[in-house]
C-alpha cells in the first residue's frame, strides 16, 4: 500500500527530497504523497524513507490504498521503465 500524510503535517519539507519516486509534493495546506507513484520504497530501500525522516511521524499507511510487495514492485518496475 502506499502512505498517505495526515493532517499533523508540519510542512518541514524534510521527507520531500528523500523520496526516491518523486511522490511527495507540497499540497494546499499540507504535502501528500501521489499513491500512483508511492511504492513504501520498494524497489529502493528497505524502509519507507518519508517515515524514517519526518520528525512528527505523521505518515502512515493509506488503508485505502492496500498492495502486496508484489505489487509494490510491479509499480516500481513501471515507474522506472517510464522514468
Ligand atoms: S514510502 Fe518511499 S516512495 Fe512512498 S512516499 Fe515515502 S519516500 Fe516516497
Ligand atoms: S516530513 Fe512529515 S511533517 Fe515534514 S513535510 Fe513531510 S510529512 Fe510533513
Amino acid at each position: 500500500m502506499s502512505l498517505i500524510i495526515t493532517d499533523e503535517c508540519i510542512n518541514c519539507d524534510v521527507c520531500e527530497p528523500e523520496c526516491p519516486n518523486n511522490a511527495i509534493s507540497q499540497g494546499a495546506e499540507i504535502y501528500e504523497i501521489n499513491p500512483d507513484l508511492c511504492t513504501e520504497c520498494v524497489g529502493h530501500y528497505d524502509e519507507p524513507q518519508c517515515q524514517q525522516v519526518c520528525p512528527v511521524d505523521c505518515i502512515p499507511h493509506d488503508p485505502t490504498h492496500v498492495e502486496s510487495k508484489e505489487m509494490l514492485m510491479d509499480k516500481y518496475l513501471k515507474i522506472s521503465a517510464v522514468a
